[in-house]
């Protein structure tokens, strides 16, 4: 069995079952086929009606993915840009901020408690999006 929206002169849509596709042509030319708020024969297939989720079969953009993208995107350009100062990076960001040291873009890792710090601090620093993966990292593995 087939499913079809169907749709007639007048714009009236309908749905209808055939047996096939072909059953649906030749009843439609047969003039079988009627349209049932006004009889009219002059009936069309319109958009098909899904009978089954196609959630299965057809993915919708998934957003975790895209952002795992756009994450991946920012992480090689702090990568390529940034200068990474390992576990140091809260006594670097003090100093360029107090003005001890030159300023220029630094990553590195912090705890929670030392990067809320730097924020009262009014030393600018943002998270790096997860997973991050510090460049030593590969080597020791
Ligand atoms: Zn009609």
């Amino acid at each position: 069995m087939i499913r079809y929206a169907l749709i007639c002169d007048s714009a009236h849509e309908f749905e209808a079952w055939f047996r096939n596709s072909g059953d649906f042509d030749a009843q439609s030319e047969g003039g079988l086929v009627e349209c049932p708020q006004c009889s009219s024969p002059n009936v069309r297939k319109g958009v098909m009606a899904p009978a089954v989720s196609t959630s299965k079969t057809e993915k919708a953009p998934d957003p975790q993915k895209a952002m795992m993208e756009i994450a991946g995107k920012v992480r090689s350009h702090i990568a390529k840009n940034f200068a990474y100062v390992g576990d140091k990076f809260a006594t670097e960001a003090r100093a360029m901020h107090e003005g001890d040291k030159p300023e220029r873009a630094i990553y590195g890792e912090t705890t929670p408690a030392e990067s809320k710090a730097l924020a009262d601090e009014g030393v600018p620093c943002a998270p790096l999006p997860a997973p991050f993966v510090p460049p030593q990292a590969k080597k020791l593995n």
